[in-house]
C-alpha cells in the first residue's frame, strides 16, 4: 500500500515519498507528514536478531513506500559502511544505570550522520525516479553539527550542490573548523551575522519565494533541503530507536514486552520526533523525555501548554540546542491537533506574528508521552565530571544535558524504568567544554588541539579521523554575509542574476 505525505498546513496535494524528498519543505510552507504512522510488521523478536543496515530496511521500506526494495537496499548499503567506525553503527553503552545511545561513530561524529550519510542516496534516487533534469541545490542552516554532516554527505555528488548557512559567531571552534574545511567542488559554506533561528528563517524564506523558484528553474537548478523537516531525514533517525530497543532485548537487558524510556537533547525536535514515531510503529518505548539546555522554550512548552519563543538567545556550550524555533514541533502540533491542518496554520501564524502560541486542553493530554526537563550549564558540567569521574565515561556537553535531565526526572518521578539516552556528539567534538567541565584548572590554559590529546589520554579513546583530519586541513570558505543577504548569496553562487 503506497503511502502519501500532506503539508501540515493542508493546501497541497499529497506527495510520494519521493517527491517529498525532493522538495523537503511543502509549497505552502508546511512540513511533509505521512497520511499514517506505519506499524512495524515485524514483531521485536524478528528484529532483535537484525544488523542495523536490515533493521533499516525494514523500517525505511514502510515510510518510502515508491522506492525499490533494490534502491532502498542500495542507499541503505552506501549509507552505512565503513564511514562508520563500529559495525553495529550506533552501538549501547551501558554506564552508571542508563544505556548511552552513540549515535555519533559517523563521518562527522554527529547524530546528523544516522540521516545524512543516507538522505543523498534518498534524494539522487528519488530524482532519477521522477526524471528530474535540473541539478539539485541542497540548501541548509546549521546550528554546527547538520552542516558538516550535509557537506559530507553531499560533497561532489553528482547532480547536486549543496550550501549551509552556519551562525558565525554561534558553533564551536572545531564545529567551524569541520565546516569551513570542506572538500568538494559542490560544496559553499557560509557564515551569518545572526544566530540559528535567524538562518532557519532565511532559508525558510528563501523556500517560500515562488519567483525565485521560478528563476532558479530556468537556470536549471531546484532546491531541497536536508535539515530536519526533510522527511528523508526523519524516516532514517527511526531506525535507531528500534534497532536499540531489539538490541537490549537480544542482549537480555530487556524482557518481552519491557518497556524502555528515551532522553533525547532537543533542539528542533527532530531526534525525539523519530522517537515518537518509533513509539507509534509499536516500539517498545515509555515515556519520551525531552531534554533543554538553558533555551528552554520546550521545557516550558510541555509544562504550560504555550510555546513562547519571546526571551533573550542565549548561547551554551550545547550550541547544536541552543534554538527558539524548533520546527519539527509542527509535525507533532498537527498530529495532536487531530490532523488539523487549519489549527495548524492558527497556531505557526501566531508563532510568526506574535512568537508565542497556545494549544487546546484537548491537544495537551495527547502530550502525555512527553515531559521536558532542562540542565544549566552549570548542571551539565557537573554531570560530565561526575560521570566521568564514576566510570571513566566521558560524554559530551548535549548527551550531558540529556544525562541531567534523566537524573532530574528519575529523582521527580522515583520512575525505575530502563533507560535510553541519546547520545547525540562525540566529545571530541566538544572538546574544550568537555574538558573544563572534567577539570578547568587544569585544562583552561590549553589550545584545542592539546585538549584533544588530553581528552584521549582520559578516555582512552582513539582520536577520531574526523578531528584528526583538521589539523592540517586548509580553510577552502570564507564567505560571511549579513542575515539579510542570504537571497543575494545563493544567487551569487548559483550565478543567477
Ligand atoms: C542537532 C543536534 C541536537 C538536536 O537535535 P534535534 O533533532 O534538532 O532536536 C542535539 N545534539 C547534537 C549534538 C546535535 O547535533
Amino acid at each position: 500500500m503506497e503511502l502519501l505525505y500532506k503539508s501540515t498546513r493542508g493546501k497541497e496535494e499529497a506527495v510520494t515519498a519521493s517527491k517529498a524528498i525532493l522538495q523537503g519543505l511543502a509549497g505552502d510552507g508546511g512540513l511533509f507528514v505521512p497520511e499514517e504512522i506505519p506499524g512495524l510488521d515485524l514483531s521485536m523478536e524478528q528484529l532483535a536478531g537484525m544488523s542495523y543496515q536490515e533493521t533499516a530496511y525494514e523500517i525505511l521500506k514502510l515510510f518510502l513506500t515508491d522506492f525499490t526494495e533494490e534502491e532502498l537496499k542500495y542507499c541503505i548499503r552506501s549509507a552505512y559502511d565503513e564511514k562508520f567506525d563500529t559495525e553495529a553503527v550506533a552501538p549501547l553503552a551501558k554506564v552508571d544505570g542508563a544505556y548511552y545511545l552513540e549515535l555519533f561513530h559517523g563521518a562527522t561524529i554527529a547524530f546528523k550522520d544516522m540521516a545524512l550519510s543516507v538522505l543523498p542516496y534518498l534524494m539522487t534516487t528519488a530524482a532519477k525516479k521522477n526524471n528530474i533534469q535540473n541539478e539539485i541545490v541542497i540548501l541548509t542552516a546549521t546550528s554546527g553539527d547538520t552542516g558538516k554532516a550535509a557537506l559530507a554527505g553531499f560533497a561532489d555528488v553528482p547532480g547536486t550542490r549543496i550550501i549551509v548557512f552556519y551562525p558565525k559567531n554561534g558553533v564551536s571552534p572545531i564545529q567551524e573548523k569541520q565546516m569551513v574545511t570542506q572538500k568538494g567542488d559542490n560544496t559553499f559554506v557560509v557564515g551569518i551575522q545572526g544566530n540559528f533561528d535567524d538562518a532557519q528563517s532565511g532559508v525558510k524564506a528563501i523556500f517560500a519565494d515562488k519567483a525565485l523558484k521560478e528563476e532558479l528553474d530556468r537556470a536549471g537548478f531546484q532546491l531541497s533541503s536536508a535539515n530536519s523537516i526533510n522527511i528523508g531525514r526523519l524516516a532514517p533517525q527511526i531506525v535507531y530507536y528500534v534497532y536499540a530497543c531489539a538490541k537490549l532485548l537480544e542482549e537480555g537487558e530487556l524482557a518481552a514486552g519491557e518497556r524502555v524510556n528515551v532522553v533525547v537533547p532537543t533542539g528542533n525536535f527532530g531526534n525525539i520526533l523519530a522517537a515518537y514515531y518509533a513509539k507509534q510503529m509499536g516500539a517498545p518505548i515509555g515515556k519520551l523525555i525531552c531534554a533543554s539546555n538553558d533555551n528552554k522554550v520546550l521545557y516550558d512548552f510541555f509544562q504550560t501548554g504555550e510555546y513562547d519563543r519571546n526571551r533573550p538567545f542565549i548561547l551554551t556550550t550545547s550550541p547544536s540546542m541552543d534554538i527558539l524555533i524548533s520546527s519539527n514541533l509542527e509535525r507533532l502540533l498537527y498530529r495532536i491537533a487531530g490532523a488539523d491542518a487549519e489549527k495548524d496554520v492558527e497556531l505557526m501564524g501566531a508563532l510568526e506574528k506574535e512568537g508565542k502560541y497556545r494549544i487546546t486542553q484537548q491537544m495537551k493530554e495527547q502530550l502525555e508521552d512527553f515531559c521536558g526537563y532542562y540542565a544549566t550549564e552549570e548542571e551539565a558540567a557537573a554531570v560530565i565530571a561526575g560521570v566521568y569521574g564514576n566510570t571513566g565515561y566521558v560524554m559530551d556537553t548535549h548527551t550531558a544535558v540529556a544525562a541531567c535531565a534523566y537524573k532530574k526526572y528519575t529523582k521527580e518521578t522515583g520512575d525505575e524504568t530502563k533507560t535510553v539516552i541519546a547520545s547525540t556528539a562525540s566529545p571530541y567534538k566538544f572538546a574544550r567544554s568537555v574538558m573544563e567541565a572534567v577539570d578547568a584548572e587544569k585544562y583552561g590554559g590549553m589550545t584545542d588541539f592539546e585538549l584533544i590529546d588530553e581528552l584521549s589520554k582520559i578516555s582512552g579513546v582513539e582520536v577520531p579521523k574526523a578531528v584528526e583530519e583538521l589539523r592540517t586541513a586548509p580553510v577552502r570558505h570564507k564567505t560571511v554575509c549579513r542575515a539579510s543577504d542570504m537571497k543575494k548569496t545563493v544567487r551569487e553562487f548559483l550565478g543567477v542574476e
